[in-house]
């Protein structure tokens, strides 16, 4: 499973960053952000990403060195 999630924790079916909630309240343009969104966004891309590369090559977490 990998679901991508929003900085408020609510699952993002769309191809964006932040849920429809936090994408009328933040905006889409990245560059008039706050510091604090744009590492979280950034945070929870690392993840999803991992959690991508985990899926796809199905590796044991034990290996990874991370749990
Ligand atoms: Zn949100």
């Amino acid at each position: 499973m990998n679901i991508k999630r929003c900085i408020c924790g609510k699952v993002i079916t769309r191809n964006f960053d932040l849920c429809d909630k936090c994408l009328a309240e933040y905006g889409a343009d990245r560059s008039k952000w706050d510091e604090w969104l744009v590492f979280m966004v950034a945070d929870l891309k690392r993840e999803y990403r991992q959690q991508a590369i985990i899926d796809e090559r199905e590796i044991p977490f034990s290996e990874l060195g991370i749990y």
